[in-house]
């Protein structure tokens, strides 16, 4: 595909690139996150769409509380197996291409909740693309892992669909 950039340049102003590609850095620039948070770290994660840490920067501001409208689910806090299936039917209403990050170490492995009732991680039942260890994380390392998954997308790409 080519795209004349400047028509003063008499054609000689081509950029060439993929359909693949121009769809890649779409996605990666404009991922519509889905939050499911259940505890404390869901507080680190209202932070991170604040204005102080301003995911906006990374093109991840418009957050929807639709599943059908969002590409990306961040689950912070403590899910019991009570809340596992709901956590899993949102995630099976997101349409494709879609990701997943799981962010605290009560998401990522059952935190301190070594429980009959706490799920030991969220990947017995969701794929997980980035982990985001700490209780909580800081916004830092929210933006950290979206960042990940930018690259994640960047490098692997997602089918056309
Ligand atoms: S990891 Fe810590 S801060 Fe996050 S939900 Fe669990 S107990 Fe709360």
């Amino acid at each position: 595909m080519g795209v004349n950039m400047n028509s003063n340049l008499g054609g000689d102003g081509f950029l060439t690139t993929t359909i693949n590609k121009v769809a890649k850095w779409g996605r990666k620039n404009s991922l519509w996150p889905m939050p499911f948070g259940t505890a404390c770290c869901a507080i680190e994660m209202m932070g991170t769409f604040a204005s102080r840490y301003d995911i906006s920067r990374f093109g991840a501001e418009a957050v929807r509380f639709s599943p059908r409208q969002a590409d990306l689910m961040i689950v912070s806090g403590t899910i019991t197996y009570k809340l596992a299936s709901v956590c899993r039917r949102i995630y099976d209403q997101m349409p494709n291409p879609k990701w997943v990050i799981a962010m605290g170490s009560c998401t990522c492995g059952g935190g301190p909740f070594d429980s009959y009732a706490v799920v030991q991680g969220i990947d017995e039942f969701l794929p997980v693309d980035v982990y985001v260890g700490g209780c909580p994380p800081r916004p830092e390392a929210l933006i950290d892992a979206v960042i990940k998954i930018q690259k994640k997308i960047e490098i692997e790409g997602a089918p056309i669909v």
